[in-house]
Formats: C-alpha cells, structure tokens, sequence
C-alpha cells in the first residue's frame, strides 16, 4: 500500500510529453512531486491524505506564461488603442517612475491571484523592484522565473546601477520560497541598452549560471531603426557580440528574417510568442510555422496585462492559433495539441524549467490544474485538444495545483483572499494617478 499527500481519480489526464490521453485516470502526489500517472485501476491502493474526485474533468500540466511584467495589472486599461510609443511615452513610463515597492508588491499579487484562476501554475516576469514580485510568488503559491530589468536609457551609469540590482536579485532569488523563484538577467532590449552593458550582462550571467530574458524584434519599426543606426539586425547585433544561448528566452521575435531566425535555431535561444499584446498594438506577427520548423523552441507569453490586457493563457492558445493560420492563410498550421504544448512542455523548456514541471510524469513537480468539462460551451467532446484550445476559458479551470500545494478548489483560491488582493490593487492604481 503507497501513501500519497493527494490523490486525484476519475479524470481525463493530458500528460503532454506524448499525444496520448489517459481516459479515467488518476495521478498521485507526493512530497509535492508526482508519484504516480496512470489509470484509475492501477491507482486503487493509493492511500491518500487528500482525494480529488475529478470525474467529468481534465487533468493538464499548469500552464507556463513565458512573458510578462506582472505588477502592470494596475496600468490594466489606463491606456488603451495608442501606438507602442505613444503607449510608452505618454503613459506607462511616467506612470513607472512613481511607481513604489509596495505598489509593485499588491499589482504583483493580483496578477498571482489572476492566473492561479486562469490556470497558470508559473510566470517569467520582468520588472522593476523584482524582489516584491518575489515576495508575491512566494505568498502566492506561485512559480516564477523572475528578472529584474535592466534599462539604460542613455545614461551608462543609470545601466550600471540596474545591471548591479539585477545581478543582487539573481544571487538573492535563484532559488527562493522553496524553490518556486528562480532568476534571470533581464536586459530590457537591444535599443534600450548599449553593446557595453549588454556585454556585461551576459557576463554576469555566464558567472552566475542564470538565463537572460529581453525583448527581442518588438515591432517593425523599432527593428528597422536599429537595423538603420548599427547596420545589423538586433539578432546579427546579438550574436556578433556573443549574447546568444539555449538559456536565452527572447519574447516577440516578430518580423525576423529567415537569417536570423536559423541563427536564433543555431544559436539554440527561446522565444516566447505573444499573439495577443502584438495584436493590440497593430504589430504583425512571429512566424511561428517558420522558427518551430527551422527547430527553435516557442513558448506562449501574455506581455504585461497592460498591453494585452489580460494574464489570460487560455485566450492566448486560441488567439496564438487563430493569429498563425491568418498569417499564413491555412488552416493546418499550428495545431491545438502543438499549442498547448507551447503552454505547457515547450514553455517549461523555454524558462530552463524542463526538467521539473511542464509534463505530468512521475517524479516532475506536482503543477497540475484540473478543468471542468461539464459547460455547454465544452460540450460535446470530440477531441480533447480542440475543446481545451478552442472552446475552453480560463474560468473553467476548477483546481490548482503548484508545488503539491492546492492553491484553488472548486474555483476558490486558498492562498490569497481574493477580495482584500483586488481592493489593494484597485486602491494602489487609484493613488497612482492622484500622485
Ligand atoms: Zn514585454
């Protein structure tokens, strides 16, 4: 007899590391890992502390948002239908500059709150004051692959002193709230740091053994200025200066040209794919058909819920499918199981998580999240893959799972108090703009 912390049964299981669904099946968790996957049959003498009866249900590995800035849940709506300059310009970067730790700290925990309900079991985020997203995963029950940005803005000693905070974070974060926080370098951009800095940076993250997260190819006319000013690509830029590795996660990666997307390939780096946010700002779209079959790994972010402006992953499966079919106007092209495995395995991949979660296999992590099948709109079920990509919404996930840890159940989070975390948010984004 097996003694398990959780025993979930009845369910369909998606494991997500082959096509193959398992049809009433049951998964056990130990120690907050997995101990067991399998059919329902095979589980029948798993004593458990906790059971989940989870008939009529799907069972999937959490969802992995491979981009975003989290704490702008409190910009969420202040700015909408403006171009990308204007947006920043105008809006969010004098809105940032007033921004206080603690106001990080409760737009952070909203956005934890957010995609515990939505279903997303880990984040990788970049921001300023990072250490209060931290803070916010750890309170949260969330996993989180967190960057302090590094911006220059024209001024070398300004990128001096966020290199050094980015650096600090790393040493003080790689392996924080149990392991839940791990880090990476953030250098923001390519136009918004110099051949220098970004020298360093890489340095840095050589000696420390940490990834880099940046914004790579974020708009047309930002990549023809740089190509104009440096006579490189910020991909050939990138790569001339030696910047390029598996453990880069690049997010956007929009309007690259076939070099440079062999040399991302070549080069092994990691983009994270954000349909919805490129979408909002008028921007086009990665080709995503061409990196996945030149052999780059792609991952689905959100962008800041600024520009998107949800943390929603359900809706940027859909919105990532429907976008790559009207780029290449076929049909055929990114499937519903290869999206999901964006969210999922191919995520955990990009965020150098691989090893632990992103699958539901014995001996990776337990994040785990449970869908409700039983809705009209879900109803009737033909393909699994289709129903969970096309027709299923965040608000059907019913159970979280993170860590071992059940952060929701029946659709009511456990680890935060939904009501005083939305309040918080609202009141900090009302102060903001009276400041
Ligand atoms: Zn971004």
């Amino acid at each position: 007899m097996k003694n398990a912390d959780i025993l979930i049964h009845g369910c369909t299981i998606l494991p997500m590391n082959r096509k193959r669904s398992i049809e009433n099946g049951a998964l056990a968790v130990k120690d907050g890992r997995i101990a067991f996957v399998g059919k329902n049959a095979s589980a029948g003498r798993i004593v458990a502390e906790a059971k989940i009866d989870a008939k009529g249900k799907v069972a999937l590995p959490g969802l992995i948002n491979c981009h975003t800035h989290v704490p702008m849940t409190v910009f969420r709506g202040i700015a909408d239908d403006k171009p990308l300059n204007v947006w920043l310009d105008k809006t969010i970067w004098p809105l940032e500059a007033r921004l206080k730790p603690e106001d990080v700290y409760n737009g952070a925990l909203l956005g934890c709150l957010e995609m515990i309900e939505g279903g997303t079991t880990c984040f990788a985020d970049m921001y300023f004051h990072e250490d209060e997203v931290a803070k916010a995963v750890e309170k949260s029950g969330l996993r989180g692959v967190l960057g302090e940005g590094v911006i220059e803005a024209g001024s070398s000693v300004q990128g001096e002193k966020m290199l050094a905070r980015s650096v600090s974070f790393a040493e003080r974060f790689r392996d924080y709230a149990d392991g839940r926080v791990s880090a990476m370098l953030a250098p923001h951009a390519v136009y918004s740091c110099s051949p220098e800095l970004l020298l360093k940076v890489g340095e840095e993250a050589s000696r420390l053994g940490v990834g880099l997260h940046l914004h790579l190819g974020e708009s047309e006319t930002m990549l023809r200025e740089f190509e104009k000013k440096n006579r490189l690509s910020e991909v050939e830029f990138l790569n001339k200066i030696g910047l390029l590795n598996e453990r880069v996660l690049a997010a956007h990666c929009i309007d690259l040209s076939e070099k440079d997307m062999r040399t991302l390939s070549n080069r092994k780096v990691n983009a994270a794919y954000v349909p919805v946010a490129n979408m909002k700002l008028g921007l086009s779209a990665a080709k995503v058909k061409d990196l996945t079959s030149l052999g780059v790994n792609v991952g689905l972010g959100t962008d800041g819920p600024a520009s998107n402006n949800s943390l929603d992953l359900f809706e940027t499966m859909k919105t990532g499918a429907l976008l790559q079919k009207h780029e290449y106007l076929d049909p055929t092209v990114l499937p519903a199981y290869e999206v999901l495995k964006m969210a999922t395995l191919n995520g955990a991949r990009a965020v150098g998580l691989e090893k632990d979660v992103g699958s539901l296999e014995v001996g990776k992590k337990a994040d785990i999240i449970l869908v409700d099948l039983a809705k009209p709109h879900l109803t009737p079920l033909h393909d699994i893959y289709s129903t969970i990509v096309y027709s299923a919404r965040a608000a059907d996930v019913e159970t979280v799972i993170v860590d071992g840890k059940i952060l929701m159940q029946n659709q009511q989070a456990r680890s935060l108090d939904e009501q005083a975390v939305m309040e918080k948010a609202r009141k900090t984004a009302y102060d903001l703009l009276s400041r």
